[in-house]
C-alpha cells in the first residue's frame, strides 16, 4: 500500500506528512487517503464488471460525508441501517434509487421516512416487519419495494459478535419460513416484492461460507421462480475480510466469480453491501505517546487515543499494526511494550506484548486499517472529545470533522426544571 509509506524518514499520507497533519489538528486524528478509498472501491466495482451488479457501500463501516461522497462519486451506492444513516447517504450525493435499507429493528417512523426518499429497497427481517412495512405503505398511498432477508443459518467462520448468519442470530427470515414469508409479501397489494437478501456476518476470510450461502439463497431463488413468484433482485451483503495481521483474505475477483457461479443463471440483479473491504485499509488513527511507563511485569506506553476513539480492540480483542511515525533505524532493537490508552478499563489497551522500537514521550504512532469501524463507533466515554476526521489528497489535507469544543460536550446535558427553580429560589434567599 503506497498511500501510507515512509518518505524522507516520516510515514506520509499521501503526499502529506502525518507530522503536518498532527500540529495543524492535533491528536488524536483519523487519516483516510481518497486514493486509497478510490483504489479499492474500483477494485471491487471492476471485479463485477459484466455483471449486473449495484455497489451499495455500508455506511455503518464509515459514515463521514466526505467519505461517503468520495465513493459516491465513483458510482457507489448505499446500505443503510438507520434513519440518520439514510440522511447522511442522500446529503453525501447518495441517489435513492441507489440506497437500499437493512435492519431488524427498523421503526415505523424510519420506514415512512425510507418510503417517502424513494430509495431502491427495504430489506425486510420478519413476517411482522413485512406486515409493518405494507401498513405504512398503505397509509402512505404507496408500494414498498421490499426484498425479504433470509438467514441461510451458515457459520461465516468469524468473531462471534460480527456473524449473523447463524439461525440463533437475530437476523433475518429462517430458511424454513423464508417460502411461505415471500408468498405472503408477494401477496399483499401494498409491497412491491423485489427479491432475496442475506448478510453472513463480517471479516469473513475464506470464501466457503459464501459459497454454501450463495448455494442456498440459488436454491431458495430459483424454488420461488418456479412457483410463479418475482425475484428480480439478490442483495448478497457485505462481510469480505481484510488483513489486519497478515491473514489472506479473497480476493473480489474470486468473491465476484464465486457470485457468477453460483447465482449468475438466475438472471437477477445483484446488490453488495461491502464495508469494511471498502474503508477499512484506506484510514489510519495517529495518537501520541503520553508517557512511558514501567511497571514490575510490562513496559506501557500510554497515548492520547483510547477504547472510546476506535473501540475494535476493546470490543473484539481485534488486532491493529502499530508503527511510529517517524521511521526507525533498520537496526533499532524492538522490545515488547502495552499499548494503552488513558480510559479507566483494563480493556482500553490497543496492543499487548507489541514488539516496537524504542518509544519516548510525545512520538506519533499510527493505528493502521482503521478506516472502518473506527471513528463511526466512537463514543465520548470519560468525557473525552471525539476526534477530528482528516481526508488526504495528494499533497493536501482537509478537516472533514472538526473536532468538537468542551463548550459542545458540556451543552448537550440540561438540569432539569425543579434543578433550575431550587437554584433560581436560592439566589432570591440570599440576594
Ligand atoms: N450489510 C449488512 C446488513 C451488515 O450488517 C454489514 C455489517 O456487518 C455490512 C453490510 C457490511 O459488512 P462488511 O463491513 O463486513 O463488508
Amino acid at each position: 500500500m503506497t498511500e501510507f509509506a515512509y518518505r524522507d524518514g516520516v510515514l506520509c499520507a499521501e503526499d502529506v506528512p502525518l507530522p503536518r497533519i498532527a500540529d495543524a489538528v492535533g491528536t488524536p486524528f483519523y487519516c483516510y487517503s481518497e486514493a486509497r478509498l478510490a483504489a479499492r472501491y474500483l477494485s471491487f466495482a471492476n471485479a463485477f464488471r459484466g455483471q449486473p451488479a449495484l455497489i451499495c457501500f455500508a455506511l455503518k463501516a464509515n459514515s463521514n460525508l466526505a467519505v461517503v461522497h468520495a465513493l459516491a462519486r465513483l458510482g457507489a451506492g448505499a446500505d443503510v441501517v438507520s434513519e440518520g444513516e439514510l440522511r447522511q447517504a442522500l446529503a453525501a450525493g447518495v441517489p435513492p434509487e441507489r440506497i437500499v435499507f437493512s435492519g431488524v429493528g427498523k421503526t415505523e417512523a424510519e420506514i415512512e421516512h425510507a418510503l417517502g426518499a424513494g430509495i431502491l429497497q427495504i430489506n425486510v427481517e420478519s413476517t411482522a416487519e413485512i406486515a409493518d412495512v405494507a401498513r405504512v405503505a398503505a397509509r402512505m398511498g404507496t408500494r414498498a419495494p421490499v426484498a425479504l432477508r433470509i438467514n441461510p443459518d451458515v457459520a461465516a467462520d468469524t468473531h462471534a459478535k460480527i456473524a449473523t448468519g447463524k439461525s440463533e442470530n437475530k437476523f433475518g427470515i429462517d430458511l424454513d419460513h423464508a417460502r411461505e414469508a415471500y408468498g405472503f409479501a408477494a401477496g399483499l397489494r401494498a409491497l412491491d416484492v423485489q427479491g432475496l437478501a442475506m448478510h453472513i456476518g463480517s471479516q469473513i476470510l475464506s470464501l466457503d461460507p459464501f459459497r454454501v450461502a450463495f448455494g442456498k439463497l440459488a436454491l431458495l431463488a430459483a424454488d420461488l421462480k418456479a412457483a410463479g413468484l418475482p425475484v428480480k433482485r439478490l442483495d448478497l451483503g457485505g462481510g469480505l475480510g481484510i488483513a489486519y495481521d497478515g491473514e489472506q483474505p479473497p480476493e473480489p475477483a474470486g468473491y465476484a466469480a464465486l457470485v457468477a457461479e453460483t447465482l449468475g443463471a438466475l438472471g437477477c440483479e445483484i446488490v453488495l453491501e461491502p464495508g469494511r473491504y471498502l474503508v477499512g485499509e484506506a484510514g489510519l488513527l495517529i495518537t501520541r505517546v503520553v508517557r512511558l511507563k514501567d511497571g514490575i511485569t510490562h513496559r506501557f506506553a500510554i497515548v492520547d487515543a483510547a477504547m472510546n476513539d476506535l473501540a475494535r480492540p476493546a470490543l473484539y480483542g481485534a488486532y491493529h499494526r502499530i508503527t511510529p511515525v517517524k521511521e526507525p533505524r533498520p537496526s533499532a532493537p524492538l522490545a515488547p511494550v502495552e499499548v494503552v490508552g488513558p480510559v479507566c478499563e483494563t480493556a482500553d489497551t490497543f496492543a499487548r506484548d507489541r514488539k516496537l522500537p524504542p518509544l519516548e514521550a510525545g512520538d506519533l504512532l499510527a493505528i493502521h486499517q482503521a478506516g472502518a469501524y473506527g471513528a463511526v463507533m466512537a463514543s465520548t466515554y470519560n468525557a473525552r472529545l471525539l476526534v477530528p476526521e482528516v481526508m488526504v489528497k495528494d499533497g493536501r489535507f482537509a478537516v472533514i470533522r472538526p473536532r468538537p469544543s468542551y463548550d459542545d460536550l458540556l451543552g448537550r446535558d440540561r438540569l432539569p426544571d425543579w434543578e433550575a427553580e431550587r437554584d433560581a429560589a436560592r439566589r432570591v434567599r440570599e440576594a
